[in-house]
């Protein structure tokens, strides 16, 4: 049975293709926490894209079966081990800046346009294709292949986490929601905050923190940042120092004074907290630069812990500087810093740590670390790594078939994380998107090259067959 053209069992479909895609996305499946009922727990949209899933798999002969209303799956074939496919049929809000109807599906020069084409229905519904050609074929199979749907992926995660409370585990899986050719490893992700609480005041301190604001996401880079600040002197020479300061690393922002109450603002570049040397953190140049005021104790430690992070993303300020050969260097982003006079400091951190670090015993030694300093960790949150060794027949059998389909060779990628593969026990993301494509998910105008899901489509049969095949 090699001699299947999986490409030309796909272009057989095309029709049929586009126009279940299309039926899909014209679908508002946003998180709508109003409008949810107990048979619509993430609100309607969200309920009727899984059920537009499920009633086409029962229409193609799948067996189905909604979970909760938060997933679901379409099922093939037979045996006791389970090949699953995760894709997710929630959307995030369309936004606004849109060129043509978000929710249109409108099809110009070999693009559909659509809230979730590119992330998640098109590529989940190449997957649904894949199996449906593979079923249609019939050809022997002696595993089962399930495509699961997930629904609040872009919020909680609620969904994979109903559903595999109540169902099965796949034995191995993929994920087309991420890109080609395969990401074999993803990071541990970690967020923590460093607590510092109120201290002794110091009444004659020239000047004294009142507050401080800088950032309100984990995993950003934050672009802005602000400070106030009260003078028992006056303005003197900071005005032209702060100007140098910016003018010296290149930023932008501003100083006022009301009063004898100071006000600095700091413009930097905002980057994906994955990796912190892609931005300029506003906060930690503003607190670079407030080390040098003579600040009132407690504020002094705030704006130190925050600039001893000043081109240290690498773990040193902790001591647990670590990378691997597999997913490369343990790296953290300082999301989010908060201080008021009132209630002390508060740094969120994003961590993202190499597969094989030991976060248990890396925990411990931030911990350790933050109590020499009088500091503390709350709020600490861990999402595991994911990683499938690279001999692995899963990894084998996704390279041999993305190669013969494509004539690329098939790298394996390691990124920071996280797709939705780490919802499975052995599973590794596997497309939709193609190699220098523009990465246009989560954007106004999002769209998806028809031909190209059409590709992944053929790649996805073949997969699904060579890892279910008897
Ligand atoms: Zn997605």
């Amino acid at each position: 049975m090699n001699h299947i053209n999986w490409m030309e069992e796909v272009l057989k479909r095309k029709e049929d293709f586009i126009k279940d895609l299309q039926g899909l996305l014209r679908i508002k499946s946003v998180l709508n926490e109003n409008d949810k009922n107990p048979e619509a727990p993430l609100g309607q949209g969200i309920k009727d894209a899984l059920e537009y899933m499920l009633n086409m798999g029962n229409k193609d002969g799948f067996i189905t079966k909604n979970v909760g209303n938060l997933a679901g799956h379409l099922e093939m074939g037979q045996g006791d081990k389970l090949i699953g496919i995760l894709g997710h049929v929630d959307v995030v809000p369309e936004g606004d800046g849109w060129s043509v109807d978000p929710y249109g599906a409108v099809i110009k020069d070999g693009k559909i346009y659509a809230r979730g084409s590119s992330d998640d229905k098109g590529p989940t519904i190449a997957a649904y294709y894949g199996m449906k050609i593979v079923k249609e074929l019939g050809l022997p199979l002696d595993k089962r292949v399930r495509l699961i749907v997930g629904t609040d992926e872009e919020s909680d995660w609620r969904c994979v986490e109903h559903y595999f409370a109540e169902e099965e585990m796949p034995d191995m899986g993929f994920v087309p929601d991420a890109d080609f050719p395969i990401i074999f490893a993803e990071k541990g992700i970690s967020d923590y905050d460093i607590v510092q609480d109120i201290g002794t005041s110091t009444p004659n301190a020239d000047f004294k923190l009142l507050s401080f604001q800088s950032g309100r996401r984990y995993n950003m880079v934050p672009d802005f940042a602000e400070v106030h600040v009260q003078m028992n002197s006056d303005l003197g020479k900071i005005d032209q120092e702060y100007r140098n300061y910016l003018r010296e690393w290149e930023l932008e922002g501003d100083v006022s004074a009301n009063g004898n109450e100071l006000t600095l603002t700091l413009v930097g570049k905002s980057a994906h907290g994955a990796e912190p040397r892609n931005g300029k953190n506003a906060g930690i140049f503003l607190a670079k630069f407030l080390r040098s005021l003579g600040l009132d104790a407690q504020g002094k430690k705030f704006v130190e812990t925050i600039s001893s992070f000043f081109n240290q993303s690498r773990g040193e300020v902790f001591g647990i500087s670590y990378q691997d050969e597999e997913s490369g260097e343990l790296t953290i982003n300082v999301g989010i810093m908060n201080y008021t006079k009132e209630k002390g400091g508060h740094i969120g951190l994003n961590m993202r740590y190499p597969v094989t670090f030991d976060i248990e015993k890396g925990k411990a030694k931030i911990e350790e670390t933050l109590k020499k300093n009088e500091l503390k960790m709350e709020n600490f949150t861990d999402s595991k790594p994911t990683y499938v060794k690279k001999d692995d027949p899963l990894i084998q059998t996704l390279q041999r078939v993305y190669e013969e389909q494509t004539g690329e060779k098939a790298e394996l990628l390691a990124i920071g994380g996280g797709t939705y593969s780490r919802a499975l026990d052995h599973g590794v993301a596997f497309g939709a998107l193609f190699p220098g494509r523009e990465d246009v998910m989560h954007q106004k105008d999002e769209y998806a090259i028809v031909d190209d899901l059409l590709k992944a489509t053929a790649i996805y049969a073949q997969a699904i067959y060579e890892l279910a095949k008897v």
